[in-house]
């Protein structure tokens, strides 16, 4: 089950009680080809597919790794699902999710009808925009401009979205702006605890083109074949960045559970690139 530490001294105790366990985990998990486990999403037993081809170095990536077979889901999409599908919400009656195109948002979807779906189409559509994408109409909408009134949302979702976004504080304002008192932001991305600062990887210029000062880094995207540039790898001063942006609170949760197929990404070279399973609640 998630654990929700409220700080940044409560994450670390937890970090370092947890993480002998985790590393021994890990190094059995990589090397088994199906994992026996539980599916929080399917609600029932299943094999994960450990490796699904995303490497760091020679090994197995097992943030993106530990696929349930039967809904489609990999290791940090069926957290947040589980986050999400654990967190009270009572009452709440708008909603909505910066995806819409995926597994994740289908499963969401399904128990939670009235949550909105979305997708960012670039900047050239305006917030609420109904775009056409294979052959369906899809909401498009951007996490530092989104179509919604002050106030109107008991629940925002996003997914691996924030270290795609140069103005880090003005996507955090905007999630911030559009919720209800006593709603909530439940987010994942790639977030570094062993990382005191957050480490800009590049930045865009006034022509619109990126000055890169780490090594460019793109993930996967379902819209764009070349995949999305990395700005950021955030570290524990991003929970300050989220009070900052005028949240009540925020939690970070935690939960490294082998059954569930919950591990860290596997990173193998030094601490600061290890990424434990973890998901945010910021509350307004
Ligand atoms: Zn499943």
């Amino acid at each position: 089950m998630l654990s929700w530490y409220p700080d940044e001294a409560a994450l670390g105790a937890a970090l370092a009680y947890h993480r002998p366990a985790m590393d021994a985990a890990d190094a059995w998990v990589e090397v088994q080809e199906r994992l026996e486990g539980y599916c929080s999403v399917c609600q029932s037993r299943t094999a994960f597919q450990v490796n699904t081809g995303v490497m760091l170095g020679v090994h197995p990536s097992l943030r993106e790794g530990l696929l349930c077979p039967d809904c489609g889901l990999v290791n940090r999409n069926r957290l947040l699902y589980d986050a999400i599908a654990s967190t009270p919400l009572h009452d709440a009656r708008r909603g909505l999710a910066l995806e819409a195109t995926t597994p994740l948002f289908v499963r969401l979807h399904a128990r939670m009808p009235w949550l909105e779906g979305s997708e960012y189409f670039g900047p050239a559509h305006a917030p609420g925009e109904w775009v056409s994408f294979k052959e369906v109409l899809v909401q498009h909408q951007s996490i530092t401009a989104l179509g919604h009134a002050d106030a109107s949302l008991d629940l925002l979702v996003h997914n691996d979205v924030l270290e795609h976004v140069e103005d880090t504080a003005a996507a955090l304002a905007e999630c911030r702006r559009v919720l209800r008192a006593g709603g909530v932001c439940v987010f994942t991305m790639p977030f570094f605890p062993y990382r005191e600062h957050t480490l800009r990887r590049g930045r865009q210029l006034a022509d619109g083109s990126i000055e890169h000062i780490e090594p460019p880094e793109y993930h996967g995207d379902g819209l764009r074949s070349e995949g999305i540039y990395t700005f950021f790898h955030f570290g524990m001063d991003f929970l300050g960045m989220v009070r900052a942006a005028g949240f009540a609170r925020v939690e970070v949760g935690m939960d490294f559970d082998v059954f569930r197929g919950y591990t860290t990404n596997n990173h193998r070279y030094g601490d600061e690139a290890l990424m434990p399973p973890i998901v945010f609640r910021a509350w307004a």
